[in-house]
């Protein structure tokens, strides 16, 4: 049997990581078995659908390499093929016509949840003569669910899971408008693109049973189901589409890489030992039902961070120096006139968590008029400074060659012979050169900076110092 799998997101919103969670799982399980994995959009609940989501979709399908192996599947470019079998369903009697007016199913809707009953349809056009209306009278299309017995299923990470036939209601296959629902269309899908395991949330195990049977009165087997548990923030709430913290592409913009993402959420709800790492081929290779959680797990951004610092500084460099210089330039760093990129991104990786939080904390290498922060040097800089300065000047100039480890000589040497801290001389370099008092090895962004500039910027200082205090 050819696997085949599939993510069916609807187009309400941009992805969140909990769709991406399982579509990763169902990637890696078509994957790991050669299978296929396709890629449907269900926007047949046209009200619900946003401008915007498909694209999104795609995109972050792409950027993370989750590749799909058919045409990209749109529900409602399929809706006389699902209507077309509606029909036949309304001929052999497994659906009916409801007649009842939108008011009345309200009404009675309401009643029930004021008594706190679970609100469901009274049946009462099941046993009407299809034909008993004019078709000029609205009607919605019902399935006829069984009345009684057992749906019973067994769930891949859940085991057996059973229903009573009692508590499923009649539910709409097609809307008053023509447009067949959600549960319906599911099904026929499934069937037509063959789809072996339907891998999905877990808030959608009430419509299983449903869905199964209709599979059973179209005289078909269904797919197995594995339903994963779900994520929830911080606070235990479910994560939303709504709430933009966990928007994926929001951690496009903001740095993240692709093999970070996907570490990370294989490890939410499905583990291997203690192992933490796990590039793509190996979370395809040891992926298996068995070892999902069935609670549900927690969002942590923390340790997203650290996976994310991980990738920076374990994957080829060559592979993330055109991403970083992508985000260089969102950042608008000119980089004509400055150090190379890839010395720069060597010199920053163990330092940062993302690309985005690298490209801006390397902005000043590329700044040519390095005399930001006045007041901030105002309170670290004092006469003595212009001293100190003068004399790392005149040591600076005289090295040959450019080197990290020759300016780190340099600065041992100057210490040595003025008996100045390695702190006093290393403090002023770094207020002036990043305008910070936290940076990379100073010896390192000073090589970066190359010997012309750094001598010129330690000139303007020397310049301006003596305004100040002479
Ligand atoms: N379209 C559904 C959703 O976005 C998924 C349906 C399914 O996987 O069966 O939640
Ligand atoms: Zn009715």
């Amino acid at each position: 049997m050819k696997i085949k799998t599939r993510f069916a997101p609807s187009p309400t919103g941009n992805l969140h990581f909990g769709n991406i969670r399982t579509a990763l799982f169902s990637w890696l399980f078509a994957n790991k078995y050669k299978g296929s994995f396709i890629l449907r959009i269900e926007d047949t609940d046209v009200c619900r659908n946003i401008t915007g989501s498909v694209d999104n979709i795609i995109k972050v399908m792409k950027w993370l390499k989750l590749h799909w192996n058919e045409k990209v599947y749109f529900q409602s470019k399929r809706l006389n093929f699902y209507n077309s079998i509606i029909d036949m369903m309304l001929q052999s009697g497994t659906a009916y016509k409801c007649y009842c007016s939108e008011d009345t199913l309200k009404n009675k809707k309401n009643i029930q949840i004021l008594h706190s009953k679970n609100t469901r349809y009274n049946r009462k056009c099941r046993n009407l003569e299809n034909n008993i209306y004019t078709t000029k009278k609205s009607f919605v299309v019902r399935f006829k669910n069984p009345l009684n017995g057992y749906v019973k299923f067994y769930d891949e990470i859940r085991g057996i899971i059973k229903f009573k036939n009692s508590e499923i209601d009649d539910f709409i296959i097609r809307r008053r408008n023509g447009i067949p629902t959600y549960n319906f269309c599911v099904v026929v899908d499934d069937l037509d693109m063959k789809i072996t395991h339907v891998i999905r949330g877990e808030d959608h195990i009430s419509n299983t049973p449903k869905q199964i049977n209709i599979f059973s009165a179209l005289n078909v087997p269904h797919p197995k189901y594995a339903h994963l548990p779900i994520l929830l923030d911080i606070d235990y709430k479910k994560i939303s589409k709504k709430n933009s913290n966990f928007n994926v592409i929001e951690y496009f913009k903001e740095g993240f890489l692709p093999e970070a993402i996907l570490n990370y959420l294989v490890r939410l709800g499905w583990s291997h030992g203690d192992q933490e790492i796990f590039s793509l081929e190996q979370m395809k290779n040891l992926f298996s039902f068995k070892n999902v959680s069935k609670s549900s797990s927690i969002f942590d951004k923390k340790k997203l961070l650290w996976l994310n610092k991980y990738y920076i500084n374990n994957l080829p460099t060559k592979n993330l120096i055109s991403l970083f210089k992508y985000y260089i330039s969102k950042e608008n760093i000119d980089i004509k006139n400055g150090p190379r990129i890839e010395e720069v991104f060597q010199i920053f990786k163990d330092r940062c968590n993302s690309l985005r939080n690298m490209a801006i904390s390397c902005r000043y290498l590329y700044d040519n008029n390095l005399n930001f922060k006045k007041i901030f040097i105002k309170k670290f800089f004092s006469k003595f400074y212009l001293v100190t300065l003068n004399i790392i000047y005149l040591h600076f100039k005289k090295i040959d060659s450019w080197k990290s480890s020759h300016i780190w000589n340099s600065i041992l040497l100057m210490s040595k012979l003025n008996k100045l801290s390695l702190k006093n001389i290393i403090e002023p370099l770094r207020i002036i050169f990043t305008g910070d008092i936290v940076s990379p090895s100073i010896s390192k962004i000073i090589y970066l900076f190359g010997k012309h500039k750094t001598l010129f910027n330690i000139k303007m200082y020397i310049l301006y110092l003596k305004k100040q205090f002479i």
